[in-house]
């Protein structure tokens, strides 16, 4: 290197090291696809089982996570694992858990540090959704959808935050939607609880800045899975989203993974409360 370059990058890491950066790392000698690496780090992927779960925990376990994933069913969620670890290499392990029970999420953090040793990343994503007029949902369809989306997240965030601050280091990506900062008619619980979801996630991002833990949403626009079948089984239905979409089409799964991992990877070091919308354009218009 010559004196002129290396005077440089001295001067460069002086500036980076006084503002605070963690180190000159950030400049010289590392690809930046290399920051997007998970070798070594642990994700616990909540409903991992299919859907968008699943295409985030196929990414993670890809960039090099090992990965936890869980369904409510412990039998569909050790078979899934078991895909994630043949297709990548990556020891998994799945789990059978109700996230809206505070016992079920606390041994399912204990039983992933039992089995991996740490824990690095928590993706929030298991969620559901009853449609209908406010008039025609019970009090028990708004329980079950804010105690899902909202309580679920929450408890999980609770259990992991001794271990992420333990360690100073950890990632949170809570899977919220689009529909958490748009909404349409007949979406009462799911809107209220992911405008919510998206709400817990600043506060946490406020809570834990000093700690190393980023906490992020992504925001998800349509997306051909289970979740949406009500309205994929309805040409009518199919057909307006689809019309709302500028970009004139259901996003695929597969579309949703990079992006968690930018969120869960050092790649994102700098970004912590922010809402990352994946939805063909919806919420541009
Ligand atoms: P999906 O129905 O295929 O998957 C939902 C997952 O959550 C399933 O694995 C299910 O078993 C799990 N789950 C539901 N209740 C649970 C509980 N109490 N405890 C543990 N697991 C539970 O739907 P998806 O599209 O893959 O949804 C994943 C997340 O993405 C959800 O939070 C959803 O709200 C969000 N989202 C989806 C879309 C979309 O268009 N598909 C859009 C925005 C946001």
């Amino acid at each position: 290197m010559s004196f002129q370059l290396r005077a440089r990058s001295v001067r460069l890491a002086w500036v980076v090291e006084s503002c605070g950066a963690r180190s000159s790392e950030y400049l010289v000698g590392r690809n930046a696809l290399d920051r997007f690496r998970l070798d070594g780090k642990v994700a616990l992927v909540t409903g991992g089982s299919r859907g968008l779960g699943r295409a985030i925990a196929d990414a993670l376990a890809s960039a090099g996570a090992r990965i936890v994933l869980t369904a409510r069913d412990g039998e569909v969620a050790a078979a899934t694992a078991g895909s994630v670890e043949a297709a990548h290499g990556k020891p998994s392990l799945g789990l059978g858990v109700d996230v809206t029970h505070r016992d079920q999420v606390e041994a399912m953090v204990a039983k992933t540090v039992e089995a991996f040793g740490r824990l690095d990343i928590l993706v929030n994503n298991a969620g559901i959704n009853i449609r209908g007029p406010i008039e025609t949902l019970s009090e028990d369809d708004w329980d079950a959808v804010v105690d899902t989306n909202l309580k679920g997240p929450w408890l999980c965030c609770r259990a992991v935050a001794p271990i992420l601050k333990a360690q100073k280091w950890g990632r949170v990506i809570n899977v919220s939607s689009m529909m958490g900062e748009i909404s349409m008619p007949g979406r009462t619980p799911y809107s209220s609880s992911k405008g919510g979801l998206t709400l817990l996630t600043k506060t946490l991002a406020l809570e834990w800045a000093r700690d190393g833990i980023n906490v992020n949403a992504l925001c998800p626009g349509p997306f051909a899975t289970e979740i949406n079948t009500p309205l994929l089984n309805d040409p009518q239905a199919r057909a307006q989203m689809e019309a709302n979409v500028p970009m004139a089409r259901w996003g695929d799964p597969t579309e949703l993974g990079p992006a968690a991992v930018f969120l869960a990877s050092d790649a994102s070091s700098f970004m912590t409360g922010t809402t990352l919308f994946i939805d063909g354009g919806y919420t541009a218009r």
